[in-house]
């Protein structure tokens, strides 16, 4: 389960390989609870605190203890099997000892409204219904009275689609009521969220919301449901619950799918229509399935793309933002010219 890697001993006096997810994160998923939900890398991630969850009492002390457990290994260049060669695992001064959680990530993957082409769910929805739900609420309240979310948590949504849960306004407007300000929802944004535009108004909550097409045809293509209009429309209400300062906190994502939207004219739509509906967030990435085939043999055409949205988010003074699979790439770019240059000296 841990591998001894010589890379991932550190020689700087304190300091071990470690994340912030290993250190004081927390993962909600159908059936389990894990540290992270990075899954990106080769070595797979979703490093596991407890298997078979279901919406039992969780016994703090133990997912405690094997964090814990956790940072003795990588003190020792010992490695989760699962976190070798992700982007995250950095060398730093990591443990301060403390029992709390500042990475909460909410991803019960059990229902969706969207088909999207590249989402195993679309393949087999009948997997929703068969699952079994669990309420998180009452565990996240249990975690606020206890002190271990702490107030300045990054809190997200995510995996299926948040805005089916029943709990869903109710675990927003209970984060929001106790003062959380660091709440990122990711949605199909097929549903109207009063919760979500609370928290965007209250410049306290991020929505990203999924079209990956500047165009009708092509979310048609992507996303298998007639919803382009109605999800540009939900993007525009959101942006309008803010001023000019906190447009920032909606934008609207774009997955490259090779052969479907990888051309410079979608891109082009894709962001005149974010800006159109007065959004400042540029949110790229490529889609899972083809990132892992090609990893190693990214295709020059891609990288042209990613620049080009870069340039046009530069353009038309946008932040411009890039999402876990393209964060890999240019890491590991970045790692083999590196590399590359030591080698030569
Ligand atoms: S896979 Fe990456 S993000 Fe997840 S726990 Fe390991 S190092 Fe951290
Ligand atoms: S919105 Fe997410 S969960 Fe739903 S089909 Fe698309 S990728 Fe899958």
């Amino acid at each position: 389960m841990f591998i001894y890697k010589e890379e991932y001993v550190s020689k700087k006096e304190g300091c071990y390989y470690s994340c912030p997810w290993i250190e004081h994160g927390l993962v909600f998923f159908q059936y389990k609870i894990a540290n992270c939900c990075i899954c990106g890398h080769l070595s797979g991630g979703h490093t596991l605190l407890r298997n078979n969850y279901v919406g039992q009492n969780i016994d703090w002390d133990r997912i405690f203890k094997i964090k814990e457990m956790y940072r003795k290994f990588h003190k020792k260049g010992k490695i989760h099997k699962n976190c070798i060669g992700c982007p995250f695992l950095k060398e730093d001064n990591w443990n301060d000892g403390g029992r709390y959680i500042n990475n909460l990530y909410i991803s019960h993957w059990s229902n969706c409204n969207s088909k999207c082409i590249y989402c195993f769910s679309s393949v087999h929805p009948e997997d929703f219904d068969n699952k079994k739900k669990y309420a998180a609420l009452p565990i996240i309240k249990d975690m606020v009275e206890k002190g271990y979310l702490t107030a300045d948590a990054d809190i997200s949504f995510g995996g299926g689609e948040p805005t089916l849960l029943d709990e869903f306004e109710d675990i927003m407007n209970y984060l929001l009521d106790n003062y959380y300000w660091g709440i990122r929802v990711h949605t199909s944004g097929i549903i109207y969220s009063p919760a979500i535009a609370r928290a965007v108004n209250e410049i306290r909550g991020y929505v990203v919301v999924s079209v990956d097409a500047g165009s009708k045809e092509t979310y048609l293509k992507v996303k298998q449901v007639p919803c382009y209009d109605i999800v540009r429309e939900n993007i525009r209400k959101y942006a309008l619950q803010t001023n000019f300062t906190g447009r920032y906190l909606v934008s609207a994502k774009f997955i490259i799918i090779p052969g479907i939207n990888d051309t410079k004219e979608e891109i082009e739509k894709w962001i005149l229509a974010n800006k159109e509906a007065g959004l400042y967030t540029t949110v790229l990435d490529i889609e899972e399935n083809w990132y892992h085939e090609h990893k190693d043999n990214i295709p020059k055409h891609i990288f042209d793309l990613v620049k080009y949205a870069k340039k046009r988010s530069n353009d038309l003074h946008t932040n411009f933002e890039l999402y876990e699979r393209l964060q890999n790439v240019f890491y590991n770019r970045k790692k083999n010219w590196i590399e590359k240059l030591f080698k030569r000296r």
